[in-house]
């Protein structure tokens, strides 16, 4: 989906205030109708409208569109995507029609929804002033391969150039690794939770054996029980993991980073995803792994080899960053 820029800008700009006030509480259970269907739990979209007040609820064949002045969101069913002020959501569990109701799980409720179109219910507060920051792979670990160059090497570049975006800004960061040394995964865990008052963001460039494959996604933690985005249901972790202590965080700092991201450069957006990254999973602070582009398609690629693009990068994630603080602080 295209949003012309204006639009998204207008639009985009006012809710991510909202959304940085993300909570983890669940909604008064008096007020939703719960539906079950074969061992899950639904919420209908009109159910959704009344409690969101929304000015507006309209069913477009599959869409069901809500809006008032600072939401837009539309569901789709039979998908997993979702649209909250322009900027596109993997859900957990697709959108589902039942005796003509549009119906959302629980868990996308709570975990997705909630924290961004209701502002005002903090279960939570944190703040921080550190930036962890996760260049990718390295050393024997090379990670993708584009015809110009390696993965870990963007990420290593993209990622200095961060550190310093976010030092001119006035953040403490720490870097996983700066230069091209091998780190295990349990290593990059373990230095993001030495860190107090800090946030993780792990740097990544994409791969695809399909050339055509492009585009920009970040990652947050799957909730409990679901799966990773566009994996089997049934490989979902059962247990909950240190990351999803963050969930309403994790979802908050996804979107501020991607939204900014696609803003600055429309590029093909694949969305904020699930994932249980290793990363994610462990570290106990905000985390999020963001993808940018493809080193596997040849137009992406020559993008991401351009060093003014990656500067470009880096302070739209920098600027990002920032915002999410500025929200965060005023608590
Ligand atoms: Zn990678």
């Amino acid at each position: 989906m295209r949003i012309p820029r204006l639009t998204f800008f207008q639009l985009f700009i006012l809710p991510i205030s909202y959304l940085l006030f993300a909570t983890t509480s669940s909604p008064a259970a008096g007020d939703w109708s719960i539906v079950r269907i074969k061992d899950q739990e639904y919420v209908t979209a009109t159910n959704a409208a009344t409690f969101y007040n929304m000015e507006s609820f309209v069913r477009k064949g599959n869409d069901r569109l809500f809006q008032r002045p600072d939401i837009n969101m539309k569901w789709t069913i039979g998908t997993q995507l979702i649209y909250v002020n322009e900027v596109k959501f993997n859900l957990s569990l697709p959108v589902v029609e039942y005796k003509g109701h549009a119906l959302i799980s629980t868990t996308d409720l709570v975990k997705l929804i909630d924290p961004v179109v209701r502002p005002n219910y903090i279960s939570k507060s944190f703040d921080f002033d550190t930036v962890v920051i996760d260049p990718g792979h390295g050393g024997i670990d090379s990670g993708a391969k584009g015809r110009r160059g390696l993965e870990k090497d963007y990420n290593l570049d993209l990622s200095l150039r961060l550190k310093a975006e976010l030092e001119k800004r006035g953040f403490r960061t720490v870097m996983t690794r700066s230069n091209d040394s091998f780190i295990t995964l349990a290593q990059r865990v373990a230095i993001a939770n030495a860190q107090r008052r800090a946030i993780f963001i792990s740097i990544h460039y994409n791969s695809s054996g399909t050339r055509s494959a492009s585009g920009v996604e970040t990652f947050a933690l799957a909730p409990q029980g679901t799966a990773p985005t566009h994996k089997d249901p049934k490989s979902a972790l059962p247990s909950s993991l240190n990351g999803n202590a963050q969930d309403a965080a994790n979802i908050a700092l996804a979107t501020a980073v991607h939204a900014h991201v696609i803003l600055a450069f429309n590029p093909v957006d694949r969305g904020i995803k699930r994932g249980t990254f290793q990363v994610l999973r462990g570290i106990n602070k905000p985390a999020i792994l963001y993808e940018g582009g493809f080193l596997t398609n040849p137009t992406e690629e020559a993008k991401i080899h351009h060093p003014a693009y990656r500067q470009h990068t880096a302070l739209t994630i920098a600027t990002a960053i920032e915002k999410f603080k500025s929200v965060v602080a005023h608590r």
